[in-house]
């Protein structure tokens, strides 16, 4: 099974996304995780890559598109595939189809989810990052028991450099002009679900994950 998760900065869709891969066993493929680990090791997609995080601005589709199509190629992508942040441009998701439909694969459900600006502005500024393994937390919603250690790993957490406020109002606007067109691109195909992220964690996992079961 094959899963797209959309959703403007904030809404809080890598914690889910996190949880779904790991109950339905398939592999979670982040792209915004793929890119900053690119830009840790240095690489010359990272190097590439940096200036448009840094800014708030989308990674060029090509590069983005590239790195998927890698990833797609590793063992684990065989057991089923959660896309989180990923395809967010049109021209990704022409990319995407085309890809899937090489391997004889499609996008079986996008999950949308959906929540007021103030409420993903509140998320963004307190959300911290394990700068080792990635987990995320949040100061007040989803706070680490080890304080500002990550309890799966110790590593220290850190605010991602775009989650300060002047890079968060760049990355909503990007939002709006290029990404929130995919959901239609994916309404029209029929495996599209609105879901509202302004609950508690817990209520959205258990909506996403009934959904999905129902899938499979
Ligand atoms: P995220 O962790 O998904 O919020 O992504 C962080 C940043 O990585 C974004 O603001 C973009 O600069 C870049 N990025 C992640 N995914 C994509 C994508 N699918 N297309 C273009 N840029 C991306």
């Amino acid at each position: 099974m094959n899963l797209v998760f959309l959703g403007p900065p904030g809404v809080g869709k890598g914690t889910q996304a996190a949880q779904v891969a790991r109950e339905m066993g398939l592999a979670h493929v982040a792209t915004g995780d793929i890119l900053r680990a690119a830009v840790k090791e240095g690489t010359k997609t990272g190097l590439e890559a940096k200036g448009y995080m840094d800014a708030g601005k989308l990674v060029p589709d090509e590069v983005v598109n590239r790195l998927v199509r890698e990833r797609l190629e590793k063992k684990d992508a065989e057991k089923g595939l959660l896309f989180d942040g990923y395809p967010r441009t049109g021209a990704q998701a022409a990319s995407l189809d085309g890809t899937l439909k090489e391997l004889g694969r499609r996008v079986e459900m996008v999950f949308d989810f959906q929540a007021p600006d103030g409420v993903l502005v509140e998320r963004i500024s307190g959300r911290r990052t394990c700068g080792k393994c990635q987990a995320s937390y949040h100061v007040k919603f989803k706070a680490s028991s080890k304080g500002d250690a990550c309890e799966k790993c110790g590593g220290a957490l850190v605010q991602r450099s775009d989650d300060r406020p002047e890079t968060v109002k760049a990355r909503l606007e990007v939002y709006r002009k290029d990404t929130a067109g995919v959901g239609e691109h994916y309404r029209k195909t029929g495996t599209y679900a609105a879901i509202d992220a302004n609950r508690p964690i817990e209520a959205i996992s258990a909506d996403v994950l009934g959904r999905a079961k129902r899938l499979s």
